[in-house]
């Protein structure tokens, strides 16, 4: 009787099996050795966060919920892993490049989701002065100013903004009144500034 071939292949890998041990990982039991190239899930670095929102954007699954409160001046961004694919495309289009980063997190066993909505980053919004209109927020505005450098101050919005930040700049309340001139250089959404730019 002859053996085929295919036969005699299986047998010699079920003996070096034998030998070298299994393939397969002992987790639970023991921690796998993670590869420096695995892509985990996201988590926000609120330091280097600018809340510009592209990580939204960009997530192909829906993964990432951004809220804009205008009473608060607060935008919050919160990172739902439970839909996450960990694809990267997040930590790839965030222009600071570290606002968010995939770690090496593997298991993420839970037997409530909500448990997995935690991860979250809140930034100070600035709005329109004059019609209270959402411009974006404060972080990513002043970031922007800096990244412009003196090419920032041929834009009053972008310039009061940034002095904001620095608190060097005092504003006086401007009250509920109809546009003038006068409040060309004040922090207008681009509707109100086209409209002071068009006065008499
Ligand atoms: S700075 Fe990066 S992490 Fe923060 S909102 Fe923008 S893209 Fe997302
Ligand atoms: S890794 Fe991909 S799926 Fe997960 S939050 Fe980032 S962009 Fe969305």
């Amino acid at each position: 009787m002859t053996i085929p071939l295919p036969k005699l292949r299986e047998l010699k890998e079920a003996v070096l099996a034998l030998i070298r041990g299994p393939y397969t990982t002992k987790f639970p039991a023991e921690e796998p050795k993670i590869p420096d190239a695995y892509r985990g899930f996201p988590d926000y670095h609120e330091e280097d966060c600018i809340g510009c929102g592209a990580c939204c954007n960009v997530c192909p699954s829906n993964a990432i919920e951004m809220t804009d409160d205008p009473n608060a001046a607060v935008r919050k961004l919160t990172i739902c892993i439970d839909r996450c694919i960990t694809c990267g495309q997040c930590q790839a289009n965030c222009p600071t490049e570290k606002g968010i980063l995939l770690g090496h997190e593997y298991d993420l066993t839970t037997y409530d989701r909500a448990d997995l909505r935690q991860r979250s980053v809140e930034k100070e919004l600035i709005t329109c002065e004059a019609c209270g209109q959402i411009i974006g927020a404060k972080d990513h505005i002043i970031w922007t100013a800096r990244r412009l450098g003196p090419l920032a101050y041929s834009h009053p919005t972008l310039m009061l903004a940034a002095l904001q930040g620095t608190a060097a700049a005092p504003r006086k309340p401007r009250g509920e009144k109809e546009l003038t001139r006068g409040d060309t250089v004040r922090i207008l959404c681009p509707r109100c500034r086209q409209e002071v730019s068009f006065l008499a």
